[in-house]
């Protein structure tokens, strides 16, 4: 077992479990997620008996930062090396004072998107809370004393409401302000390629966080070739529900749309897009494609650059928030859509 993903409260059951009191497992907490620190020598105001029954219980594990390595733009990417040999990655990605995580959910993704290097894949497995809160745990002691990580978006391999139950304790304890990491709800983004069930059920937990929607066409035909899952939720079903998931009075719901040249990125298709979003409080961020191997066989391209400007003009015009968001980390695999890690044999 180990105590890295337990929440607080399974903290404090475990410490009553071993004979001590709740007290103890809220110092275990404390030293965990507040302090970053697993090493249960240096928790030195916790009596020695009982750190030596925890030892023999338990482990406190994080993920193996097995590689870092640096982009010229500032972010960094740390491959992590999990229990069982399998690898996943997470990107920081600093922008002036904020300093933006990039978390994954799964090794892999099982929802083969046609135009995502993850995808190609498929999903090996769900990460379990511990490996999801691990990344930042670890993100964080790499930054120099005194910085931390600001913004955490679940936007690296995996779909996170595919991994619902790991996911909701992660945000959790990540959200939990007198025993977790402590983070506002409103820094945290939830990416999803539209699981209308997990939306629906996510809006239900009170979490207050962001929710971003990958939506990438605003005609089912187009959205389903590039996206299977909208042979299960079409675009009516996942606006139905997005329209439905609940929002602080200036929060919005965030709109993700990869750009391919001749794909979906046509002025009608703007036009399209904007009448999809109308009356949603939506942000709209276009990601121009990033490539990889093989994506131009597929038939996939970044659009010119004045194709990009004339598509965020029409849903400007339309009076939709819209930003271009050129991804961080190509020159070194991490920008949207380029995770891939080596599968153990
Ligand atoms: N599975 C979740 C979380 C991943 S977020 C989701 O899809 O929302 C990663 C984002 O990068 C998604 O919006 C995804 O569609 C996008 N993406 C995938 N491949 C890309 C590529 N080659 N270029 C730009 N964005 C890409």
């Amino acid at each position: 077992m180990n105590l890295v993903g337990l929440l607080p409260s399974q903290l404090e059951d475990l410490a009553v479990e071993l004979g001590a009191s709740r007290y103890r497992g809220r110092q275990l907490a404390t030293w965990i997620y507040r302090k970053n620190v697993v090493d249960l020598g240096a928790m030195t105001d916790l009596p020695k008996e009982f750190r030596a029954v925890i030892a023999e219980r338990a482990v406190l594990s994080l993920p193996d930062a097995e590689r870092v390595t640096p982009s010229q733009d500032g972010s960094r990417k740390i491959v992590f090396r999990l229990e069982d040999g399998s690898r996943i990655s997470a990107v920081i990605m600093p922008d002036g004072d904020r300093i933006t995580l990039c978390l994954s959910t799964q090794v892999g993704c099982g929802y083969e998107c046609a135009f995502c290097l993850t995808g190609t894949m498929g999903l090996e497995r769900n990460l379990n809370a511990g490996e999801i809160v691990g990344q930042l745990m670890v993100a964080n002691s790499l930054l120099p004393e005194g910085q931390r990580v600001t913004h955490l978006v679940f936007m690296g391999m995996g779909e996170p409401l595919a991994n619902y139950a790991a996911l909701v304790t992660a945000l959790r304890i990540l959200t939990d302000a007198r025993l977790g990491i402590g983070y506002s709800p409103r820094r945290i983004t939830v990416s999803t390629v539209g699981l209308v069930s997990g939306i629906e059920r996510l809006g239900r937990e009170d979490l207050k966080i962001n929710l971003a929607i990958s939506l990438h066409a605003a005609r089912d035909e187009t959205r389903a070739r590039l996206m299977p899952v909208n042979r299960s939720w079409n675009l009516a079903a996942l606006m139905a529900a997005v329209r439905k998931y609940p929002l602080a009075p200036r929060q919005r719901i965030f709109f993700e749309y990869v750009l391919l040249n001749g794909v979906n990125d046509s002025p009608e298709d703007a036009a399209q897009l904007a009448r999809l979003l109308r009356g949603v409080r939506a942000k709209v961020n276009l990601i121009p494609f990033n490539d990889w191997e093989g994506a131009e066989d597929a038939g996939f391209r970044r659009p010119p650059i004045a194709r990009i400007l004339a598509f965020q003009s029409v849903l400007l015009d339309a009076g939709i928030t819209t930003t271009v968001r050129w991804s961080k980390g190509e020159d070194i695999g991490a920008a949207c859509g380029q995770l891939r890690e080596p599968v153990p044999a």
